[in-house]
């Protein structure tokens, strides 16, 4: 990835701490949860006078990264504290047992894995998605950087599905709406890498229903380990809209018929690749 392009935060601060300079690369998600070799990026800059959306695509020789952290934080925190943990449940997760449910769902068998380590981690990924630090989400920094915090104030549900395809999906929070459907709307923000797709959201329904909410792992202590049965869905990621999947067509053919609209945050100039939304794939 360009220098460039990678690094359109100079000066902001570490999202975690909100102290520091930003320094480093921070895989998003972590190198050792898979997400490294040859890719190509495709991010969405921006739109144009007539209102096509402007494309730009990228190389990277190492999977996708951002400069979002500082070095105590990428080192220290996340990479000595929740690293490790939460590549050993991707390799799990990897290695469902390829049992389904009436509803289609895949059981995940987990074994002696660590909630609180993990669900630390994926929060962490959100934080560095975002383009913006908000001051909001104070809570949210402070579970995911000090060790003993548990989950508690204001905060997105987690929810898990099973990314079947070979793509990754980054949204920062934004607003999806049905305005066809009667099914509401919700404000979710996504970071999908397979096999691992996660959705926070601060509401219910369908179709994150279907999808496995594992927000109470913030309760857990950090030591805990703990044996865990999952069901999710299995679903495809081929297109940048948030909660569009299965093909590039399937995705269009539900944005006319449910009438969607994808409402953006604020964001700045120099946003960069998680500004709107970015799919990537190995090259
Ligand atoms: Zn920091």
């Amino acid at each position: 990835m360009s220098e460039r392009n990678a690094n359109p935060v100079s000066g902001q601060k570490c999202r975690l701490c909100l102290k520091s300079d930003v320094q480093g690369r921070e895989h998003l998600p972590p190198r050792a949860a898979t997400n490294r070799g040859p890719v190509q990026i495709s991010f969405i800059k921006g739109f144009s006078d007539d209102r096509d959306i402007e494309i730009e695509v990228l190389d990277s020789e190492d999977g996708f990264w951002l400069r979002a952290l500082c070095e105590r934080c990428n080192t220290h925190i996340l990479g000595a504290r929740l690293d490790s943990a939460y590549a050993d449940f991707v390799r799990q997760f990897a290695d469902a047992v390829g049992l389904v449910d009436s509803r289609g769902r895949m059981f995940v068998n987990l074994e002696n894995v660590y909630p609180a380590r993990i669900i630390k981690r994926m929060y962490a990924m959100l934080l560095c998605a975002m383009p913006e630090q908000n001051p909001k989400w104070e809570d949210l920094r402070r579970f995911a950087r000090l060790r003993d915090q548990i989950l508690s104030g204001h905060f997105p549900d987690v929810h898990l599905y099973r990314n079947i395809s070979d793509t990754g999906r980054i949204v920062p929070w934004c607003v999806v709406g049905e305005l066809f459907t009667g099914r509401g709307r919700w404000a979710v923000a996504e970071v999908s890498w397979p096999p691992v797709g996660i959705v926070f959201s601060f509401q219910g329904g369908e179709p994150l229903e279907s999808m496995e909410k594992i927000t109470d792992w913030g309760q857990a202590k950090f030591h805990d380990r703990e044996d865990v049965r999952l069901a999710v869905p299995q679903l495809r990621v081929e297109h940048h809209h948030p909660l569009g999947f299965g093909s590039r067509e399937e995705v269009e053919r539900w944005r006319e018929r449910a009438g969607v609209v994808w409402l953006l945050a604020d964001i700045g100039p120099h946003s960069g690749p998680t500004g709107i939304s970015t799919l990537w794939k190995p090259s």
